[in-house]
């Protein structure tokens, strides 16, 4: 009987146990390190892939990222020829849709100066802005980009988003490319980062990008740690140019107890929990894959290697 592995948290491992059983009888569910026989592992779902993967799991026709983003694989080190999927689910989705639209409105009503101004004991009111003159920019159109994008429009807020490839979305202003980004950041007061973490996108925001967006801006970060540098945030902050940043995500994860973002009077900071992924709602999308995997159909989240997301 073929297997298939899971390599996560296991408690969502269980979730994840019951809907195979019920939904796909003929594969032989396995949570790590209970295997079974290396031999028979078809599909492996993991965070962390074991070491020699393919020396371990001889016949693996697919690895699944049990989470949105790939970037902890190492694919150098997995076979070149061996499929690799990405986490693309509604449980994912949702729970970013909810974090910035917090974070956006937070921003454009202006409740870090409400806090401070709390903290001193200060009843004083700021114009409020109507949400079509606020413009909002998103980096990275893809399966959250766009979703947070759909739903910051129903607010009515300015919207753009910027995308390696060129996308077309009712209601947004899309930019594609380096030669685009520019204007796009010159337009954008509040910047969502929303790429995956790849070589071309490490370190992704930098001093050259904060100059380049109107002084007085905000940043909700809730890629990856390593796209940011965190110097260059900092200072970026002390002059103003930006006003407050919102950060998901570090590096690394934790940060040190001593790290100045922790008491950072500009800075929000939350543990990566933007979005987590639901084992309910990914159990079903990793079995309608296997379907589409077995019927020779292309897999939602199918990724690109070359380009690394
Ligand atoms: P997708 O792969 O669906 O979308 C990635 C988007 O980024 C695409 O629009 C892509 O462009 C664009 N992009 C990639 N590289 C570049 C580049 N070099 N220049 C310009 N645009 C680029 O990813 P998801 O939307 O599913 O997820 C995005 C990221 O969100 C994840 O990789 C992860 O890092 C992060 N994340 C964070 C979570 C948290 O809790 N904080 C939870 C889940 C995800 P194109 O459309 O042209 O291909």
């Amino acid at each position: 009987m073929a297997s298939f592995v899971y390599k996560s948290d296991p408690v969502r491992g269980r979730v994840w146990a019951e809907i195979f059983a019920r939904q796909a009888p003929q594969l032989d569910f396995r949570i790590w390190p209970d295997i079974g026989d290396p031999a028979a592992v078809r599909f492996l779902a993991a965070w962390e892939p074991p070491p020699d993967i393919r020396g371990l799991f001889q016949n693996l026709e697919v690895l699944f990222s049990s989470g949105a983003g790939v970037d902890q694989f190492k694919f150098d080190e997995l076979p070149s020829d061996l499929p690799v999927v990405r986490m693309v689910e509604p449980g994912i989705i949702g729970g970013m849709v909810e974090y910035v639209s917090w974070a956006v409105l937070s921003l454009h009503r202006d409740m870090p100066q409400y806090q401070s101004q709390q903290r001193e004991g200060l009843w004083k009111t700021i114009q409020v802005q109507p949400a079509a003159k606020r413009r909002i920019g998103v980096l990275g159109l893809g399966s959250l980009g766009q979703a947070v994008l759909g739903q910051l429009r129903g607010f009515g807020f300015d919207c753009a988003g910027w995308s390696r490839s060129r996308h077309q979305l009712e209601g947004v202003q899309c930019f594609a490319g380096a030669d685009e980004l520019p204007a796009f950041l010159a337009r954008t007061q509040i910047l969502i980062c929303l790429l995956p973490l790849t070589d071309a996108t490490r370190g992704f925001l930098n001093a050259g990008l904060f100059a380049a967006l109107p002084a007085g801006a905000s940043l909700v970060h809730v890629g990856r740690g390593p796209h940011l540098v965190e110097a260059d945030l900092l200072a970026a902050l002390e002059t103003g140019q930006l006003a407050q940043a919102i950060l998901d995500v570090t590096d690394p994860e934790p940060l040190p107890t001593d790290h100045p973002f922790w008491r950072h009077p500009k800075i929000w900071l939350t543990p990566h929990i933007a979005s987590m992924t639901q084992p309910e709602t990914a159990a079903e999308v990793v079995l309608e894959n296997i379907r589409r995997f077995e019927v020779g159909e292309g897999m939602t989240g199918r990724v690109d290697r070359g380009l690394g997301y």
